[in-house]
């Protein structure tokens, strides 16, 4: 790997590397230890992350005995990465949307010289993911990475599904740490990761796409993960600096901060500009603090404040939008004392018939671990009460963001209104209906080392 060019694009290939941990000079099997699966490049202007997974393939096939397990390096956009196109995010569709189940299906029934470069990108990606799976799945303790950069500056920052070992992992690296993407935005190669495969997956956003810097943020991120899972003793002697401290200074005041996702705001058509004091982690309130600005083509220009009060957060300054995109997201801050109050309470059953229990939610009969919600309940709930619990919302109306005091208010008729629903006086339609479900992970945990053979 040494020598790697960014500029050849020669240099670009799907595996970067796959190191198979030995011990006493004989090879171990991969089913000795957990595999940590490293994707970079899954947008095509973001080379750190492929950059970083290659130093440690490096250092890792230089030290032999050093690895448990097995660490796989895979590149995500090798089309667009190839291009060596600054600007260049993706060509027909965003990959890191590509993994939904109907998208997949698609590309692979398409015949290849039918398909998109992106959908030649799932497809290949899905065959090398799917290729690891041997009989039962991954072995225990195994995980995804996946590493991209940003478009606006900030402090680098990690992201996971809210289930408790991924979680463990997040935390792991003392970077910020956001939950909740999940219930916004579908096709995500890390949802797949943990939907279809049962690998925890993190997330790490390194820094801007052009720092040089976002390449040691991933490789640190990728040695601490490496020891997390006990795949390696040392995380610092191996990557020959203190990583953690790596990430804790580029993390800045952010460091170990934890977030959810409170609203997420589409581009639309014509796509926003954000405005230059629109600064990621910098704090908004609802309707008061401009955000970005819509040019219409008749030549108006019109001033978007914020959808909802918390943290500004991932404003899109791409140089190429769609109207789909993301414009931004908006964070709430969550006490990290609370953080462990949540896993703890996740855990008891008694919680779980305690919140089912409650006016206005009931067991879904059909599914397990499932919660069916009266429409008004949850708008009062806000989501807050449900993610404490570990539940993630499946299907649900659209709920604007209300501040507390107003959700005070609505809290009288709400239960009322629930109360007289359980008596059976009022009818509940079925689109009022919120479907939420525990995450996958916290209900199956890791699974078991003697069931993974
Ligand atoms: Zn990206």
């Amino acid at each position: 790997m040494s020598g790697f060019d960014p500029h050849n694009p020669d240099r670009w290939q799907r595996v970067v590397g796959d190191v198979v941990g030995e011990v006493r000079g004989e090879v171990r099997g991969e089913r000795e230890g957990p595999t940590l699966v490293c994707v970079g490049g899954v947008h095509g202007n973001e080379p750190a992350g492929v950059l970083a997974s290659a130093r440690v393939v490096e250092r890792l096939a230089a030290s032999p005995g050093v690895l448990r397990g097995r660490f796989l390096a895979l590149t995500g956009n090798l089309r667009a990465l190839r291009r060596g196109d600054p600007a260049l995010r993706y060509q027909a569709r965003d990959l890191n949307r590509a993994f939904t189940d109907e998208a997949i299906a698609d590309a692979q029934g398409a015949p290849p010289h039918a398909r998109d470069p992106e959908q030649a990108e799932v497809a290949e990606l899905v065959t090398e993911l799917v290729g690891l799976l041997d009989g039962a799945g991954f072995p225990a303790g195994s995980a995804l990475l996946d590493l991209h950069t940003f478009s606006s500056p900030g402090a680098p920052f990690a992201y996971v599904e809210d289930s408790l070992p991924a979680r463990r992992l997040g935390l792991a690296l003392g970077l910020p740490l956001i939950v909740g993407l999940d219930e916004e935005l579908r096709g995500l190669l890390a949802d797949y990761a943990t939907n279809r495969l049962g690998l925890p997956s993190l997330v790490v956003e390194a820094g801007l796409h052009e720092d040089p810097g976002a390449v040691a943020v991933h490789e640190s991120a990728v040695w601490v993960t490496l020891e997390t899972l006990g795949m390696i003793g040392d995380a610092d002697a191996l990557a020959g600096f203190d990583a953690r401290a790596l990430l804790r200074g580029r993390a800045g005041r952010q460091a170990g901060r934890f977030y959810d996702i409170r609203h997420r705001e589409p581009e639309g058509d014509p796509p926003v500009e954000m405005l230059d004091r629109a600064r990621a982690f910098t704090r908004v309130w609802k309707g008061l603090t401009p955000v970005a600005v819509r040019a219409h083509a008749d030549g108006r220009r019109r001033v978007l404040r914020a959808a909802a009060d918390g943290i500004l957060f991932m404003p899109n300054r791409q140089q190429r939008k769609l109207p789909a995109d993301d414009a931004y997201f908006i964070l709430r801050p969550i006490w990290r004392r609370f953080v462990g109050v949540s896993g703890w309470l996740r855990q008891r059953a008694w919680a779980h018939r305690l919140l089912a229990a409650l006016p206005g939610v009931r067991p879904d009969p059909d599914r397990p671990h499932t919660l069916l919600v009266d429409h008004d309940v949850a708008a009062l709930m806000a989501r807050d009460i449900l993610h404490l619990f570990g539940y993630r919302v499946v299907r649900s109306g659209p709920s604007p963001y209300r501040r507390w005091p107003t959700r005070a208010v609505m809290a009288v008729w709400v239960l009322g209104r629930a109360l007289l629903r359980v008596g059976g006086v009022l009818p509940t339609g079925r689109d009022e209906i919120w479907v939420v479900r525990r995450h996958r992970l916290d209900v199956e945990g890791f699974p078991r080392p003697e069931n993974s053979r």
